[in-house]
């Protein structure tokens, strides 16, 4: 009877396995009651339009700069917004930075909402419309910064004047931080931070930018999944080169430091950093995966016994869901010799990597030392900033958003991700340990393409509900 052993065991892991996915059931949840806000769209809208008429572009060289334009958004928001002004404590922060004070009941659990008002340059020949006219057509405003984002600069400003025009006075302190140099990762939020940190100021809760109200992202899940970042990746640049005496190419040595450094970038390649199931990722796959079709809840039900081939599969794939789960590395740049027939005197590769969990640059530049295996090359690191801590969900401030986000998209699955791009807000982690990253609006996959690309635009509806998203957090807060 032995032989009957093997299957026996293998059919009741099975059942276990299946009965596992059949108990992975969705988290009860209770509906928020939905606060209702009558909002002046039509305003709403112009006003935003002679905001995104601003042409707000930063770059990393000041002297490139137009500063009118930010000061021109300066005098707009006086004139578009004069309760914020009347009881907001307001001050600049180097060049850009707007911070306001807006006073609560009490100090001691302090929110801050931010936004950035500078956008990346626009190649208008590509548009189908001019970039920053603000035109408004066919429901939609078009221009640049319509999604990236002066959207939640506006509607966090049109939410707090709506408020505190009805006598509205938040239960805490709220924080209004604007940055105008985000895009170029400039130095006005690292200075607001620091001046809360001199001020002793730990927020209980901040919001930026980041995930969105979206379809179609997580296996097996078609509804709607409101993507709250709690952490972002680590980035950095690092370059490998070589040196050699150069020469004529036509007796060259069997590996010339172009093959070396090829052979290099292949083993690196060939060697992915290890898999690792951080905090955000195992909470989305916790929450979404119970929402996911059977076949996808055996995998996310049993991660424990499914992750090696989950790990095997993302490192055949790549893509997003590797990204999720590893520090990627990708080879952008290359330099040789300046002549074909001379043998290059030095050569380099640079790689773009986006760290996740343990790993930081310092640990890469050793992971990619130890894999290559060759002493000739020098190893340096461009830039590097690693990932950020977890932000809670076990919280007040994670319950707030999610309440936020439910009475605005009652049907939106709400969830925690990890972020792949980096923004501002991770300063923010010097001072608190509840950062949390949401763009309050729903966007297809065509509408979150026109980020950073030709045609941004926004619907009229999104922008209704981004105020409404505003008003009902604020309230709440
Ligand atoms: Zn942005």
């Amino acid at each position: 009877m032995w032989w009957l052993v093997f299957p026996a065991v293998l059919l009741a892991f099975v059942i276990f396995i299946i009965i596992r996915a059949f108990l992975f059931k969705p988290y009860d949840s209770q509906a928020p009651k939905i606060q209702e806000f009558e909002i002046d769209e039509e305003n709403i809208v112009n006003r935003f339009s002679k905001i995104i008429s601003c042409k707000t572009i930063s770059n990393r060289d000041l002297s490139k700069v137009n500063i009118g334009e930010f000061e021109k958004v300066q005098d707009l928001i006086k004139k578009f917004y004069p309760n914020i002004f009347k009881i907001c404590e307001f001050e600049k922060v180097l060049q850009t930075g707007l911070l306001f004070k807006w006073p609560g009941e009490k100090s001691d659990e302090p929110v801050v909402l931010m936004a950035h008002y500078d956008v990346v340059p626009a190649n208008e020949q590509q548009w189908e419309k001019p970039a920053f006219d603000g035109i408004i057509e066919n429901n939609e405003l078009w221009g640049r910064g319509t999604l990236d984002t002066k959207c939640t600069f506006v509607a966090i400003l049109e939410a707090s004047e709506q408020l505190i025009k009805t006598g509205f006075k938040p239960k805490n302190d709220i924080y209004l931080s604007f940055a105008g140099d985000e895009e170029v990762a400039g130095p006005t939020c690292p200075a607001t931070v620091e001046l809360l940190k001199q001020r002793n100021i730990h927020p209980a809760m901040v919001l930026d930018e980041g995930g969105a109200v979206v379809e179609n992202v997580f296996p097996g899940v078609r509804g709607k999944c409101a993507l709250v970042g709690i952490a972002e990746k680590g980035i950095t640049d690092i370059r490998m080169s070589m040196k050699s005496s150069g020469g004529h190419a036509s007796a060259p040595p069997p590996h010339t430091i172009i093959g070396q450094l090829s052979q290099a970038v292949v083993d690196i390649e060939n060697h992915p950093f290890s898999f690792q199931l951080t905090p955000p990722v195992s909470q989305m796959f916790d929450i979404l995966g119970r929402h996911s079709s059977f076949v996808f809840k055996i995998i996310f039900a049993n991660l424990w016994c499914f992750k090696p081939i989950l790990n095997l599969m993302c490192k055949k794939t790549g893509g997003e869901l590797n990204a999720l789960m590893r520090t990627t590395v990708a080879f952008t740049m290359a330099q040789g010799s300046q002549a074909a027939n001379v043998l290059p005197p030095s050569a380099e590769f640079t790689a773009n990597l986006r760290l996740l969990g343990k790993d930081t640059y310092e640990s890469a530049v050793l992971h990619m030392k130890k894999v290559t295996d060759n002493p000739d090359i020098l190893f340096e690191v461009i830039h590097g900033s690693n990932g950020t801590t977890y932000s809670s969900t076990d919280c007040i401030a994670w319950d707030t958003i999610k309440n936020a986000i439910s009475q605005t998209w009652p049907d939106a699955l709400v969830s925690p991700y990890l972020m792949f791009a980096a923004s501002d807000s991770r300063h923010f982690c010097k001072i608190t340990d509840k950062v949390y990253k949401f763009s309050g609006m729903h966007l297809t996959k065509e509408q979150r393409g026109y980020i950073h690309g030709n045609n941004e635009r926004i619907s009229l509806d999104a922008i209704y509900n981004l105020v409404r998203f505003y008003l009902r957090l604020i309230s709440l807060v």
